[in-house]
Order: C-alpha cells, then structure tokens, then sequence
C-alpha cells in the first residue's frame, strides 16, 4: 500500500501504530490513548491528522468505489471501527487488535479538547440535531471550546464557503458527521489542504449525542453486536449490511487460500 506524504512524515517522526490490510483496505491497529497522542503530536507540530473508521460495510464499498478508497488510503488513522474488522484481523494472523469505536473517540477527543483548550468545529446531521448534539457535548464537558458548527445538509458548491468558515473558526479539530462515503469524499478533497490539525469522520455520531438514535447497551457493545442493535432499531439499514454477508464471504476466502499456501507450501 502506498503511504500518503503525511502519513510518512508521521511514520518517521513519532510511535506509530502498526498498519495492516484487510481485503485491500488499510487498517491501523490502534487504540483510543494513541490516537490522543497522535492527535496531540499534530497539533503541537502543526501537521494533519485524518482519522477515519473502517468497519466491514466500508471495505466492501470501497472496493466499488474508487473516491473512498482514495480517501482511505490518505487518511492518517484508520481505526478498527467494526467488530467484522477485529476478528478477520485475527483470522487472518494480521493483528490481535481491540476494536475502537468512532463514537467513543469522538467524545474521547472532546474531553480532551475541553482539558488542552482545543477549539472545535461541529460539520454534519440536520440543523437540530447538530445543535442539539453540541448542548449535550456542553453539557457533558463545559469547558469545551465549539468554535463552529454547520449543518451536514450541503452541497459541493456550498464547500468553498464552509472550508472557508472553518478556517476562520481556528478550530483544531473537525468532526464531520454526513455519513460515508460522503464524509471521507469531502474530508479528502476539501480539507486536506485547509490547515486544520485535525479531522475525524464520525458517521451518525452527532445523532447519538442528540439523543436521536439511542448507542448500543453496553452488553451488546462488549459481545460487539453493536451493528446488530442498530439494525434492529433502524431495519431500513438491512439493504447496507448486505455488504456484512459479502466481507464474511470475502474474509473466509482470504482465510481458506492463506490455510491452503500453509499446507502447499
Ligand atoms: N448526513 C448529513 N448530510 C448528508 C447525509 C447525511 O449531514 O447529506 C448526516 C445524517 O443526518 C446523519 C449522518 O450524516 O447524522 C449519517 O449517519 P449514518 O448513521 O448513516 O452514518 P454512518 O452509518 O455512515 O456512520
């Protein structure tokens, strides 16, 4: 896999976490405390941060969709979002890694940001629901610093001025919240250039803090059947997670073929 500059500019100037491939997707086996201080390097160093989720619905879609793979593939972090992810990991004797929810370091990063004085900027989900998550972000860490904040509502004409507005908030962090692969698209033609520190994609998150949809219990995030919680709640998801059925189709084969090179050769 090619490595974008900035990624190998990381790699020579801090720890950084293993990277590994699954069905042709990087991965990076990290968890949430090395992100901080990646993230916290970057800011300090004034370099990009671009931090992503790969869950086993994404594999398969980039694989069809040549703009998400390119934005994946230029992204800083990947991290281990999908229980799917974790376990072909292990199948496949590429890493023993713990999965790392986008949700969790989202709000992991905020509580950071609140301590370091770190300004943030909220792009994503409707107006209401955007506004309501930032009430409950305020809530949750009163010192922390929303610079800026946007609807996810938006059109490619309407970037330039969003970039724009972005840059002026002085945030150090942006999470974009418009879904995949909208938000990685955007992420990687927009804002690799626009001099903020940090941009983490967090799909539906925004609508968990609002209190919209409702996270996973604990019990079913720890057997990691979160994906299966979600489609119970939300069945319009089913047609998506067809790409679930592919990726374990796709990981058994990679699994038979790797089993079957051991015993032949
Ligand atoms: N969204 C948005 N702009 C769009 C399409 C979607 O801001 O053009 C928002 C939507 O309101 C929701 C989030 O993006 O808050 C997508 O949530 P989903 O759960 O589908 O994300 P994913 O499964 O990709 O994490």
């Amino acid at each position: 896999m090619v490595l974008d500059c900035e990624s190998r500019q990381l790699n020579r100037c801090m720890t950084r976490p293993d990277r590994i491939e699954i069905l042709g997707t990087p991965v990076d086996v990290v968890d949430g405390e090395s992100c901080v201080v990646i993230v916290d390097s970057c800011i300090d160093q004034g370099k990009n941060c671009f931090i992503v989720a790969v869950n086993p619905e994404k594999i398969v879609r980039a694989r069809k969709n040549k703009a998400l793979f390119n934005a994946l593939c230029a992204s800083t972090i990947l991290i281990p979002d999908g229980i799917g992810v974790v376990i072909a990991a292990r199948l496949l004797g590429l890493a023993d890694m713990k999965r790392l929810a986008g949700a969790d370091l989202m709000v992991r990063l905020c509580a950071h940001a609140a301590r370091k004085g770190y300004g943030v900027f909220l792009l994503g989900a409707s107006e209401d629901v955007n506004q309501r998550a930032s009430e409950a972000l305020l809530r949750q860490y009163p010192t922390l610093n929303i610079v800026g904040r946007q609807h996810g509502y938006i059109s490619d004409e309407d970037m330039p001025t969003i970039v724009e507005g972005v840059q002026r908030s002085g945030a150090q962090i942006l999470f974009l919240a418009l879904g995949t692969p909208k938000q990685e698209i955007l992420l990687h033609r927009y804002f690799m250039e626009a001099g903020v520190p940090v941009c983490q994609c967090v799909g539906g998150t925004l609508d968990v803090l609002a209190g919209r949809v409702d996270r996973a219990p604990a019990i079913f995030r720890r057997l990691g059947l979160e994906w299966a919680y979600r489609l119970m709640r939300q069945p319009s998801r089913a047609l998506r997670q067809r790409a679930l059925l592919v990726f374990v189709v796709e990981a058994l084969r990679a699994w038979l073929l790797g089993l079957y090179r051991r015993v032949v050769g």
